[in-house]
């Protein structure tokens, strides 16, 4: 038998539904994916999960993944009595059975009648006891006092596993009668629907096995603060999950046709070993830790944007000179613009508006052009004027040169003529000091031309903030020279390079150093000689050779940044001669994504530049995913046909996929089911800065 792709594991509840906030003693639910567990799942009532258990199965079966779907009630009942209810020694007759007659919904459900009833068909004192109802129901026993039961009070699993109830009790603290009459006919649909495979009556040879569960078969209590259910469905999806193929194939091995068995009993010590086994080395490195903190993106943006000000040098640059360079004050218009009325088209200019009808003027010798001074024309008359010119004195309209006919020095059109048309008026633009340019702001193509426009000839500037950018890592060699053994290319300093350029930074190549804490040292010495602040990629954990951190943590100036992000990693910060430093992941997706959202504003700031948050768009998806809560993500994309599409693989090694990219599509901390044509947001990497 294969292993299963995907875990479930599911704390069934008799309760009716328990509302919207989590609580315990209700349905909680588990999914482990290829060995990874994910949090646990809050379901209010029997058809939320029902809902919530069949769209998952969907979901994995048209993946082609097998789906391990473990329940923690009882598969059967005592020997004997599946035959008496139902003729037939096959549970599975019992359930369906069961399935026929079960009535459930959120608020009610008949299983105290039902059981009332079959009481009553063995003569009306067992074997269900227990009624949670306000009113009696005949033939089923309150208490025990009276209770007779002509099967067996346990299963034959039971007996062994201590401390379990029995299904005959319906209610009552830890009972579990009353999941099982609620449970199967639940089971009993999934069958029908998935063609499950129920353990162990049938052989697993489908895409979902049922499975019965129990988790106080390994757990004890759970610990302080936790919820019970939530962490036991946690704990035991964990361990199903990391089993050995070996060890889970002998688990299921067992003979228990009618009455069924709890998974892993007689292997306790093997479950319980699975579940405290270290987390297999998994694909997605990125995975959460349990009981770390991780701070939100928003958050940690927040956060940095009060740590950090303006380092970069200020001196007065020419107008013609300042593109690129930010804008260390406001900046107010000397002129306006435009500084005087004028012509907007070539035609002929004169005082006020004219009616409906023929009107003829009289023109006035020669003509106003654009730089001459403007003269003065007499009232009736009209003037030959440019675009652009200043109006002469006495005109404040003009009539397109297409619209007249000029004879003998007479101008002649057809009103209507609505005063003040085809004219710019004086200011309309810009008023004389009005604010055209706001500290903070980069200096581009088009503030240089309002720059100059209003009359402003100088401006105060930062200097260029200076970016030192350094490699870290034995690993790596120079981009284009032969690589020994085990070696790769350094990838992240022309990229990080190009983006610090893209930005608007003067980029300072730091180098590349090994994993060696003494050439790091002078290596970051030399970096904050020459550059206003570094960055670093790879060694920012905190592992052996996370050399970085170590040196950061000396100047005692480090804080390691746990930002809930993928990618991501541990971002840390911090000063080295008073310069910041940010030390990235070595990943270069990673890194890049990192730069883009945390260290690019940062820098932005310290280049004296405005906080920067990327212009993103909502757009249609053009891709299917379910993106787990309690992080960020970042996705690499890029626009087609109108939807966003995202690159096949999310490992963070893809360098391709950042070429491939066009931008990135931010995935909220939400839990999300993304579909076709959902909305997520796109940020192009021209908002960033970049050029692609
Ligand atoms: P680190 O953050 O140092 O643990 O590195 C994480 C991963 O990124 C490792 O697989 C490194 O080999 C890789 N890596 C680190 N720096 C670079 C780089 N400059 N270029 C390409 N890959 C790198
Ligand atoms: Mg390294």
């Amino acid at each position: 038998m294969s292993a299963f792709d995907t875990v479930l594991v599911v704390d069934w509840s008799g309760g009716n539904d328990r509302g919207p906030t989590p609580v315990k003693d209700a349905i909680w639910a588990c999914i482990a994916r290829d060995g990874r567990t994910e949090e646990p799942v809050y379901l209010r009532n029997r058809q939320v999960a029902e809902d919530w258990i069949a769209a998952l199965l969907d979901r994995e079966i048209a993946a082609g993944r097998r789906t391990l779907a473990g329940f923690d009630f009882p598969f059967g009942y005592p020997k004997g009595f599946c035959r008496a209810l139902t003729g037939s020694d096959d549970p599975l007759a019992l359930w369906s059975w069961l399935e026929a007659r079960v009535e459930d919904s959120p608020q009610a459900n008949n299983r105290f009648d039902l059981a009332g009833e079959i009481n009553r068909g063995f003569g009306g004192s067992g074997p269900f006891w227990f009624n949670g109802l306000q009113r009696d129901i005949d033939g089923l026993p309150k208490t025990k006092d009276g209770y007779r039961n002509s099967f067996p009070e346990r299963r034959a699993c039971e007996t062994r596993a201590k401390g379990s109830f029995t299904c005959w009790q319906l209610g009552g603290s830890g009972a579990v009668g009353g999941q099982v009459l609620t449970g199967l006919p639940v089971l009993e649909r999934l069958r029908r629907r998935f063609g499950a495979r129920a353990w162990p009556f049938e052989p697993l040879d489908a895409h979902v096995a049922l499975i019965e569960v129990w988790p106080s078969l390994i757990l004890g209590k759970e610990p302080e603060g936790r919820i019970r259910d939530a962490w036991q469905v946690r704990e035991i999806t964990r361990a199903l999950s990391a089993l050995a193929p070996d060890t889970l194939a002998a688990m299921l091995d067992v003979e228990a046709p009618e009455e069924g068995w709890i998974l892993g009993l007689g292997h306790e010590a093997a479950l319980d070993a699975a579940r405290r086994a270290p987390p297999l080395l998994r694909n997605d490195c990125f995975a959460l830790p349990p009981g770390v903190d991780w701070t939100p993106v928003s958050d940690a943006l927040a956060m940095l944007r009060q740590k950090i000000a303006p380092v970069a040098a200020v001196a007065q640059a020419t107008v013609s000179s300042a593109a690129g360079r930010i804008a260390a004050e406001d900046v107010t218009a000397r002129r306006a613009n435009p500084p005087h009325p004028n012509a907007a088209v070539d035609g002929y200019g004169f005082a006020g508006g004219r009616d409906e009808g023929h009107h003829e003027m009289q023109l006035v010798e020669g003509r106003a052009a654009a730089g001459d001074a403007p003269g003065a024309v007499p009232a009736g008359h009209a003037v030959r004027i440019l675009t652009g010119a200043a109006l002469p004195q006495g005109v404040d309209t003009v009539v397109l040169q297409e619209d007249v006919t000029v004879t003998d020095g007479r101008v002649a059109f057809r009103g209507p003529v609505r005063a003040g048309a085809n004219t710019r008026k004086a200011g309309e633009d810009v008023q004389r000091g009005d604010v055209v340019l706001h500290q903070g702001r980069r200096i581009g193509a088009a503030d240089a031309a309002l720059l100059s426009a209003c009359g402003v000839a100088e401006v105060s500037v930062h200097a260029p903030l200076r970016v030192a950018v350094l490699s870290t890592g034995d690993e790596l060699c120079e981009a284009g020279s032969e690589a020994a053994p085990g070696q790769i290319h350094d990838a992240n300093r022309p990229m990080l390079l190009e983006l610090l350029r893209g930005f608007g930074h003067d980029p300072v190549d730091g180098g590349r150093v090994g994993d060696d804490r003494d050439r790091l040292r002078a290596a970051l010495d030399a970096a904050s000689e020459t550059a206003d602040a570094i960055l670093t990629s790879g060694g920012a954990s905190a592992g052996d050779e996370d050399h970085v951190s170590a040196l950061l943590t000396e100047t005692g100036s480090m804080a390691l940044w746990r930002i809930a992000v993928k990618p991501g990693r541990p971002l840390a910060l911090g000063l080295w001669r008073g310069k910041p430093v940010f030390g990235l992941p070595g990943n270069p997706v990673a890194a890049m994504v990192c730069t883009l959202i945390f260290a690019r504003p940062a820098l932005s700031v310290l280049a004296g530049g405005v906080w920067t948050e990327p212009q993103g768009f909502m757009v249609p998806a053009g891709f299917s995913k379910r993106k787990k809560p309690g992080r960020s993500e970042f996705l690499r994309a890029r626009m087609r046909d109108g939807k966003a599409e995202v690159f096949a693989s999310e490992g963070s090694g893809r360098i391709s996929g950042l070429s491939w990219a066009e931008g990135l599509v931010e995935l909220p901390m939400d839990g999300m089911e993304i579909a076709p044509g959902t909305p997520v947001r796109y940020i192009p990497f021209g908002s960033f800065g970049l050029r692609s």
